[in-house]
């Protein structure tokens, strides 16, 4: 576990000024896979969203997202990764949408290992 602090709060985040993650009620599976990627976040020292979009290439936000996700997974046992997957691919598709345009199984590939480098596909 990284060395943070966690605080109750609305919503999932993780803070780098405080190297804060916030959490929520913890009420299912899902919820705990969110604090595990926000545990990746922290663990990798990630900066920010808004200082990524601000200073960042988007790919680079984009392989903060990834590596939080494949920390996550890592933590989890291997007989739970058939609801984390589709869970993880589903919150990676919000990035997805405005930065990647992945498919479903690309996204996957991503987390689970099996594609290794992050292309960021132009629309021209
Ligand atoms: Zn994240």
């Amino acid at each position: 576990m990284p060395n943070c602090k966690i605080q109750r709060d609305k919503t999932f985040s993780y803070i780098p000024e405080n190297r804060t993650i916030h959490y929520t009620d913890l009420r299912d599976y899902y919820d705990l896979f969110s604090l595990l990627h926000e545990f990746g976040h922290a663990h990798f020292r990630h900066l920010g969203l808004k200082t990524m979009l601000r200073e960042k290439e988007p790919f680079q936000v984009w392989q903060q997202e990834i590596d939080a996700w494949k920390y996550a997974r890592k933590c989890i046992k291997p007989n739970w990764y058939w609801l984390f997957d589709s869970f993880a691919v589903d919150c990676l598709d919000t990035y997805n949408k405005f930065l990647t345009h992945y498919s479903r199984n690309e996204l996957l590939n991503l987390i689970t290992g099996a594609t290794r480098q992050i292309k960021i596909r132009r629309e021209d």
